[in-house]
């Protein structure tokens, strides 16, 4: 299957600043350092030192070269995008006789580039970059003017001061980037969970690291399931409290709409977006740059755990992050595929789909995350290299769910617009949108005993006991002490999209 080739460009601050222009080429980065950088101005040939290839891994690597290595400085990832060779099928060869012509399609770098060899200088190729004369050209524009990643946002300073990433030129390329942030924060104390225990229906609450006013916390929110106790408010943030390490990675970095019941699962509930004014100053928010005048402008960030008790003590009792970063709220970072049963689809139906869903990811060789919803259906998150709109990952969800939906024609509508779907379920490849979100993987959902989004294996859909609302805020605790988190491998975010019919 044909793959779109990948580039990077990262300014890169070793003994001289320069910018690294790197191009995928038979499963390499080929790669040239450009001491002035890039430009889009066609009036100006910049100089760029052909250097020793660099593996795959290292294409979005953002973070510090420790001293005294190879290239010892700090890196932040400044383009990235497709790149297309123009006017050959054999770019390995072009590179060999010394001129390539190519398209770029990154964050900044737009149009038709050349690269020509120009020369030797000691053990190093002398080549020259330009940008030709075309509707992307501008002149006089200066890569120094544009001094962020286009990945965290940060300044090559900001990284340095506080990197993500330590990058070992001598380690084997899978294991050479290193992370240099603890990765699960630490759960709440059992003296902390016993001191919510001891409050009366409301209080001050310290957990996580914050103080946090707790309220009406006797309240039931969720009707109990047969032969159950209900739930109470108090329950919902305790369990707020307990999953939030597990959660903080797949709600930090994005904005969370809030879906609010506060007066509990059976009532009506509304979605809530806006940070209300009387939310604590601690709490991290983000100033949507893109939000017209009338919509929400500021939302949450759960970037610490405390922030989803928080929420939950707001009454948000289903979590819903959106699958792209603030960083780039346009790029989404994972393609979704939600499994909708209809009035009419038995459970049995569902894992049919589900099961043509795991075949269609295997044969295309993608990992792909399957989750129960806590309700009826399944939802199947696909993570990505930030790349592709959201227009392009809802073109490439439909593509796939229709040649799904193909194989099972009873089972499945693709009228739900227009009259109805007659009870059939729906692939609904329309949530691939910008601020469009599917609920989050361990939210609450608002049904009887507090069912939870759960994260399933693959093989999982083959267990006879597997149902959409199995967990609960009760018990999925104990499943994760169990079988830890299936969906980790959803948060790195390495793929690219093959090409469907
Ligand atoms: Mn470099």
């Amino acid at each position: 299957m044909a793959q779109d080739l990948v580039f990077a460009v990262q300014r890169h601050r070793a003994t001289a600043r320069h910018y690294d222009f790197r191009l995928e080429l038979d499963g390499a980065l080929v790669s040239w350092a450009v001491p002035k950088g890039p430009t889009l101005d066609p009036g100006v040939r910049r100089l760029a030192m052909r250097v020793p290839d660099h593996p795959m891994e290292y294409l979005h690597f953002e973070g510090v070269i420790p001293e005294g290595d190879y290239g010892g400085g700090d890196v932040i990832v400044w383009d990235t995008g497709v790149w297309v060779p123009v006017g050959t099928d054999d770019p390995a060869k072009a590179l060999r006789d010394g001129e390539l012509h190519l398209d770029l399609h990154g964050e900044r770098l737009h149009g038709r580039f050349v690269l020509v060899r120009t020369g030797q200088e000691r053990d190093l190729e002398r080549w020259m970059l330009l940008h030709k004369h075309d509707e992307h050209a501008v002149e006089g524009w200066e890569a120094e003017d544009h001094p962020r990643s286009v990945l965290s946002g940060r300044t090559n300073d900001e990284v340095k001061a506080d990197p993500d990433y330590l990058w070992r030129s001598d380690a084997p390329a899978d294991e050479a980037q290193v992370g240099l942030k603890p990765a699960t924060p630490d759960p709440p104390t059992e003296d902390e969970l016993a001191a919510l225990d001891a409050l009366g229906t409301s209080g001050r609450w310290e957990v996580l690291g914050r103080t946090l006013k707790v309220t009406n916390l006797d309240k039931v929110l969720f009707p109990g399931r047969e032969g159950e106790e209900p739930l109470t408010k108090r329950d919902l943030i305790r369990y707020a409290a307990q999953i939030a390490p597990v959660s903080l990675p797949y709600l930090a970095g994005r904005a969370l709409n809030l879906h609010r019941y506060p007066d509990g699962a059976d009532k009506k509930g509304f979605w809530h977006k806006e940070v209300p004014d009387h939310a604590p100053d601690w709490l991290p928010r983000w100033d949507n740059p893109d939000a017209d005048p009338g919509e929400t402008r500021t939302y949450l960030v759960v970037d610490e755990p405390a922030a989803l008790v928080w929420a939950a003590n707001f009454g948000a009792l289903e979590w819903h992050p959106w699958t792209s970063p603030t960083a780039a709220p346009d790029r989404p970072s994972y393609v979704m595929f939600d499994i909708d049963p209809g009035g009419r689809t038995s459970w049995e139906e569902t894992l049919v789909l589900a099961r043509l869903h795991r075949s269609a990811f295997e044969a295309m060789d993608l990992r792909a995350y399957p989750k129960v919803t806590g309700r009826r259906g399944i939802q199947v998150w696909v993570p990505i290299r930030r790349g592709p709109d959201f227009a392009q990952t809802r073109r490439w969800a439909e593509k796939v769910s229709r040649s799904i939906g193909a194989v099972v024609p009873e089972l499945v509508s693709w009228t739900w617009e227009v009259k109805g779907r007659g009870g059939l379920a729906r692939l609904d490849y329309t949530q691939n949108a910008v601020n469009k979100t599917l609920v989050a993987p361990y939210s609450p959902r608002p049904a009887p005993g507090a069912p939870v989004s759960t994260p399933i294996t693959w093989d999982e859909l083959d267990d006879p006991d597997l149902r959409p609302d199995r967990w609960t805020v009760r018990t999925v605790l104990d499943r994760l002490a169990d079988v830890g988190d299936p969906f980790r491998g959803v948060l790195h975010l390495d793929q690219k999209l093959p090409r469907v019919r």
